[in-house]
């Protein structure tokens, strides 16, 4: 060894967080604006009297909670019993992205392909170069859709170890059909994991979005990664969860890091699960708020994306100047360099805010 550490790991791109600026609206990471309901807070005050004590590490209360909501769902859609999701289907982590990593951990060998879409979600790649995978970057279609059919291609690669779908996509905030998706896993071999991040579920309105849960039975090696940090209100508390087979949950556990999610992250999922109603009507403000945002944009000629997420995406060869001109507006947003803009959807206030921003700025 010649340095402290991996040689490769000074070619790994550190993962840029939004930025807060005392003063400026932060409109960059996707988060929810409202503050905590109280009913969540008690709940997070109650387990942190206990905090001398290690978690749950199996989450077992939460899981069961998760299953009963999903179920809940299935019902709604009148499913067959088929579909129906024991708690053994369920991990719960330190938020999705800690799955995530830990499911490109037990998938891929030193060397082993990740196929994914791009520009999707900036810590996929991190997270697949860390695992010394080889990262299959998939361009998108022009329209920001990932290209399903190139991806189900690349999967056919004996050296595949998993595939990385986001949909809603992060940053284009564009989706794929319930269709798509069946199509996209005949085509792909039964060997290889393909792991669907759905952190944006709760804000697609299409009637075509797919039912994820229900292929699961059908399809062994499809997993669903969905998260307590979006619809929720979570983020800060760090937990998520994925739905799989139960050889999957089984296998991914020997992974996760015991006790990687802490008493009030459990409490509180648990208790904003018995809010779920409740917290979930607030996703149908955002996706009002999202239509106005990309109307009054488009008015005054900006290019934007069709969005069925909490964010909208302006893609701009000059990305950089406009996030570096809002910033001096004290509007933070999320930009690509050379690629584009991704807004989130706040109040409407600070959308307002937003978009008087934006007026000051050539859209062409
Ligand atoms: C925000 C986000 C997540 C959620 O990550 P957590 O670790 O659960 O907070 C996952 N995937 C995508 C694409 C996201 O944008």
């Amino acid at each position: 060894m010649t340095s402290l550490f991996r040689e490769d790991l000074s070619s790994i791109p550190a993962y840029v967080p939004g930025r807060t600026i005392p003063g400026a609206i932060k409109i960059a990471s996707n988060e929810v604006t409202d503050g905590p309901d109280k009913v969540v807070l008690d709940a997070v005050m109650a387990a942190v009297g206990g905090c001398n004590r290690y978690p749950d590490t199996s989450s077992t209360e939460l899981r069961a909670a998760i299953a009963n909501a999903l179920n809940r769902d299935l019902q709604a859609q009148n499913m067959s019993t088929d579909s129906h999701i024991a708690p053994t289907q369920i991990v719960v982590g330190n938020g999705s992205v800690s799955l995530l990593q830990h499911l490109i951990q037990a998938t891929c060998p030193a060397g082993a392909n990740v196929v994914m879409a791009w520009r999707s979600f900036e810590a996929y790649p991190i997270m697949g170069h860390v695992a010394q995978a080889n990262l299959v970057q998939v361009p998108n279609l022009p329209n920001g859709k990932h290209d399903l059919g190139t991806m189900a291609e690349a999967a056919q690669d004996p050296n595949t170890g998993i595939v990385l779908l986001c949909n809603p996509n992060n940053p284009t905030g564009e989706t794929f059909s319930h269709t798509d998706l069946v199509e996209f896993l005949q085509k792909v071999p039964s060997t290889v994991l393909v792991a669907l991040d759905e952190a944006y579920y709760h804000y697609n309105r299409l009637g075509t979005f797919p039912h994820s849960m229900e292929l699961l039975s059908a399809y062994p090696n499809l997993v669903v990664l969905r998260t307590f940090s979006k619809a929720y209100g979570l983020a800060g508390l760090r937990v998520g969860y994925l739905v799989g087979s139960e050889e999957t949950c089984r296998e991914l556990s020997k992974v996760v890091i015991p006790f990687a999610t802490g008493l009030a992250a459990q409490a509180a999922a648990v208790a904003a699960l018995t809010l779920r109603d409740q917290l979930l009507a607030r996703t149908d403000t955002i996706v009002e708020e999202r239509q106005r945002v990309t109307q009054a944009l488009r008015t005054i000629g900006f290019e934007v994306h069709n969005s069925e997420a909490n964010f909208v995406w302006l893609p701009r060869t000059d990305a950089q100047q406009l996030t570096d001109y809002l910033t001096e507006q004290k509007v933070l947003v999320r930009g690509f360099v050379g690629d584009g803009v991704r807004v989130t959807i706040s109040t409407r206030a600070e959308n307002d805010q937003f978009l008087d921003a934006i007026a000051g700025y050539p859209a062409i």
